[in-house]
């Protein structure tokens, strides 16, 4: 029968498919016992399961091919050898025999056994082991209810799960995954940010799904306005190929604004850079006539690894980005791991109470020397091949930039000594992303070369609301008269010092937020390449000098509603 959910519209383009139901990795199973006679039944339900996850994997992994395939087969190896794991099975095993237990129980007690063991471990690299537990415990719970667990092939299905971590994204594209549906997530986390690189259609926050859904159902799903439909109809076909149609209408007209430039009505060109993080993105980004890159993340580099890379790859890879550019500006952020953004090198101090109050951005980099050094003389080196500028993330305090600024100043010198071509400056900026680094810009505008304000974690600084907690859902907003104001600030402050100041966040690449930023005075964004023709046809469609002149009604704004209408009259 006919359904509709709705979700929140995180990356846009529209599917049709069948649905593939992957359930929470936290089971959620009661316990149940089964008869001495079917234990035998019962036993068998769980291995045919087992059987058909490892073949799907080893499908997985005959399939990758591309950039990522190093990386993400990593991944797959290490889930098939904990499906292998003789433990893990004989465990399951003991549990169904001795106690009785379906095998949806079993899972479930031996996931929290393993869990326990691993959770007490000092190590922080095996602590997160939990995460792979829990994605091969879930896919096995995954395939006990599937209607045909034989069923593989999974090209053309619409994922429908409770979340997606950013590294599965990858993966799961190389599946021939059409778009994902979640139940939690949010627009801006990193996994809405890869899928949107990835084009891969995401919808996130649809309440239900995974209790109304089941595998092999119809769906058909829009990733602009968050809709899903259950067994669509005739109707919602017509309106599926309609949405396609247009959808491939628009992409064609927005394509002939690439060689155009972003200037508003009244002829002011405005930067737009790229944020970027694989090659695909730095080739888009100069094709689409980018600025440059406004946001390199190389934390992208050390995701899904057991080691750090070292100063030669880190060197490529960063090389690479700016021979990518011909030429244009590159920025490159240094890392910024910690939070949401976990790794598998330990790097980030998982046990942390309160991650993102916690030893992440710049304060991880400074306190482990090493590594920063190792990042800034593989930047230096390849600033010897193209304009490039380094950007500093989490900055809270002038002497974090201080003691950055001499660590480079020392790389530089031995780099020379050693007879590397290496720019002779290499501009420094700071990420404005913490409250305190906004409202002391005064204190340091004269210690950075540029800066870049990362509204996705100032929002959540400021308003106290975690940028990936679905359960605050409109306390998460950059529509906050302390942000409007703080924005003003920091963008004043910049250009009053001739600093040029970009927003990188989230919002600076969603068309609903341009007319508000350039009536703030800013006049660079940096965005992913996805949404760049939009933001650049929002821009032309815009008379700047009307726009700053009904800057002061926004800034009198109330609250959310006063700031909507203004948006909602910034174009009249
Ligand atoms: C930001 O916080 O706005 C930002 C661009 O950085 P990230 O999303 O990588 O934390
Ligand atoms: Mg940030």
């Amino acid at each position: 029968m006919r359904q509709e959910f709705i979700g929140h519209g995180a990356s846009r383009g529209t599917a049709l498919g069948h649905a593939r139901v992957r359930l929470p990795h936290v089971l959620d199973v009661v316990e149940e016992h089964v008869t001495e006679q079917a234990v035998p039944g019962e036993m068998q339900r769980l291995h045919t399961a087992i059987d058909s996850v490892r073949a799907e994997i080893h499908a997985m992994r005959e399939r990758l091919h591309g950039a990522l395939a190093h990386e993400v087969g990593e991944f797959l190896d290490l889930h098939t050898l904990l499906l292998d794991d003789p433990e893990l099975l004989q465990g399951l095993d003991d549990l169904i025999r001795t106690g009785r237990y379906t095998a949806d129980y079993a899972l479930r007690l031996q996931r929290d056994r393993i869990a326990a063991v691993f959770q007490t471990m000092d190590d922080a690299y095996f602590r997160s082991r939990v995460d792979d537990i829990d994605q091969v415990i879930g896919r096995i719970h995954a395939a006990l209810h599937r209607r045909d667990v034989g069923m593989h092939g999974v090209a053309g299905e619409i994922l429908v799960t409770d979340n997606v971590a950013p590294a599965e994204l990858a993966q799961l594209q190389a599946q021939g995954v059409l778009a994902i549906v979640t139940s939690a997530g949010s627009t801006l986390s990193h996994t809405a940010i890869l899928a949107r690189s990835l084009h891969m259609p995401l919808v996130v926050g649809a309440a239900n799904v995974l209790q109304r859904v089941n595998d092999g159902d119809v769906l058909v799903v829009d990733g602009s306005n968050g809709l899903i439909v259950l067994e669509p109809g005739a109707a919602d076909l017509r309106a599926y190929r309609a949405r396609a149609r247009d959808y491939a209408r628009e992409r064609k007209q927005l394509n002939r604004l690439r060689r155009e430039p972003s200037r508003t009505l009244d002829g002011v060109d405005i930067k737009l850079y790229a944020n970027a993080e694989s090659r695909e993105d730095v080739a888009d980004a100069h094709a689409l006539g980018a600025a440059g890159v406004g946001l390199y993340r190389t934390e992208f580099l050390f995701l899904q690894r057991h080691e750090l890379p070292t100063e030669d790859e880190q060197f490529r890879a960063y090389r690479d980005v700016v021979l990518g550019m011909t030429g244009r500006m590159v920025t490159l952020r240094t890392l910024d791991l910690g939070a949401d953004k976990a790794d598998r090198t330990g790097l980030a101090l998982r046990d942390e109470p309160n991650p993102a109050l916690g030893l992440r951005g710049v304060r991880l980099s400074l306190a482990r020397a090493g590594l920063l050094d190792t990042q800034l003389r593989a930047m230096l080196r390849a600033s010897g091949y193209g304009a490039l500028r380094i950007l500093l993330p989490m900055i809270c305090c002038r002497e974090e930039i201080i003691a950055v600024r001499a660590r480079l100043a020392l790389a530089a010198q031995q780099l020379r000594d050693e007879g590397c071509e290496i720019a002779e400056h290499v501009p420094l900026g700071a990420m404005i992303e913490i409250p305190a680094a906004a409202l002391a810009l005064p204190t340091f505008i004269g210690d950075v070369d540029f800066l870049s304000i990362g509204t996705n974690d100032l929002v959540q600084y400021l308003l106290a609301a975690d940028r990936n907690n679905d359960a605050l859902g409109e306390l998460y907003t950059p529509l906050h008269p302390a942000v409007i104001r703080l924005l003003r600030d920091v963008i004043r402050h910049a250009r009053m010092h001739r600093k040029p100041v970009a927003v990188c966040g989230e919002i600076a690449g969603d068309t609903r937020f341009i007319a508000l930023l350039l009536a703030l005075g800013l006049e660079e964004f940096s965005l992913h390449p996805a949404t760049l023709l939009e933001v650049r046809r929002t821009i032309r469609a815009h008379d700047l000098s009307a726009l700053r002149a009904k800057a002061p009604r926004l800034l009198r704004a109330r609250n959310r509603e006063e700031i909507e209408r203004w948006i909602a009259r910034s174009g009249e």
